[in-house]
């Protein structure tokens, strides 16, 4: 099986988990397009025949996530920061708003292009929902719940967050994004949705640089045979999701009419500790890396876990996807 079928694999795999959910002839545009989660979207809905505009300045987002689809009748890619005014002449139905850096490792390089993406970023893509009359979808995160003192987090634990911390320019900017989306509702009735992504992993996600989280980053390593690089003692906690299970958690959040105006965590509840983590990778790929261990960064949450039992109970949604059959994925895609 080649790199491409992993995906194609997995684009029919969530269109037959949505079932008779489709967003067929309507007109999405995708904040981020190009990025890991955001040409996930683009590919599902483009096989869905909705139109989608896919809006990115790759900042982390990559031309090679969507080259593929550019020769699609109803697809377009528009080259822009989200942080700009743009105007769109062609009827909106659904604007998502993905585009941002995301990983721990860009917070300290790039803090003010990230505040600008989900502060004035999310402030023009509201605008062009409530030109639109579109619905609007937000890609918040499990960030703004910060070192959780309630685990699993409900989407009702306001977080506990380091407004001046390294990771406060992610938190805080996402935070206020959420807050953005809720005074667009409450002033100008505008039907939006916030996800709250808790760490996905999958094929497109980055393993590069600056850009590499910490599932592409180890398998990488293991399948190089080098040193995994474990930050602090490792006994810290992430909860990981595959791919398709996450964009088909966005897509039912951006559809059911009960979704309107809420808040809604979307990951896997299965939490491990990193070294763990390191543990599986290493024997998935057979490898004989060492495990090296380094500082940890500053706030970096001890556990992170989500409660997803308004997703369960709002979308009929729930993640599927085990851990190890995840990673076989991903660790197939990302040897090629
Ligand atoms: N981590 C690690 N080694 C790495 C990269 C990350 O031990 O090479 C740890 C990191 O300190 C954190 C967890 O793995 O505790 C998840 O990191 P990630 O970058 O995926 O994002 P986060 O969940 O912290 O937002």
């Amino acid at each position: 099986m080649g790199k491409e079928d992993i995906i194609q694999e997995g684009i029919t795999e969530i269109i037959r988990n949505l079932k008779n959910i489709s967003f067929e002839d309507q007109t999405v545009l995708i904040t981020g397009g190009a990025g890991f989660l955001g040409s996930w979207l683009c590919d599902v809905l483009i096989k869905q025949n909705a139109r989608v505009i896919c809006l990115d300045n790759f900042a982390s987002g990559l031309e090679g996530n969507v080259s593929h689809l550019l020769n699609q009748e109803n697809f377009k890619f528009v080259k822009h920061d989200i942080s700009q005014p743009i105007y769109f002449d062609e009827k909106i139905d659904v604007v998502m708003h993905l585009a941002s850096r995301a990983s721990p490792l860009e917070f300290d390089k790039f803090p003010i292009q990230i505040i600008k993406a989900n502060t004035l970023g999310t402030w023009i893509a509201l605008g062009i929902a409530k030109k639109h009359g579109a619905k609007f979808l937000f890609t918040s995160t499990s960030e703004i719940y910060g070192d959780a003192k309630i685990i699993p987090t409900p989407e009702t634990y306001n977080g506990d967050v380091n407004p001046v911390g390294v990771r406060g320019c992610y938190d805080e900017s996402k935070r206020a994004g959420e807050a953005m989306c809720m005074a667009y509702m409450r002033q100008h009735g505008l039907d939006v949705r916030i996800a709250r992504i808790f760490n996905t992993y999958g094929p497109r996600m980055r393993a590069d640089g600056v850009y590499g989280r910490v599932v592409s980053r180890f398998i990488h390593q293991a399948l190089n045979n080098k040193p995994i690089t474990i930050f602090g003692d490792g006994k810290q906690t992430r909860s990981f999701c595959y791919v398709t299970d996450q964009v088909e958690g966005l897509l039912r959040l951006a559809w059911f009419d009960e979704a309107k105006g809420e808040v809604v965590n979307i990951g896997n509840p299965n939490e491990i500790t990193i070294l763990e983590l390191a543990e599986i990778i290493k024997k998935i790929t057979n490898s004989n890396s060492s495990l090296d261990f380094h500082p940890l960064p500053p706030d970096d949450p001890r556990r992170r876990c989500p409660d997803i039992s308004k997703a369960r109970r709002l979308l009929k949604w729930d993640s599927k996807v085990e851990l190890k059959e995840g990673l076989t994925r991903m660790i197939e895609w990302l040897k090629f």
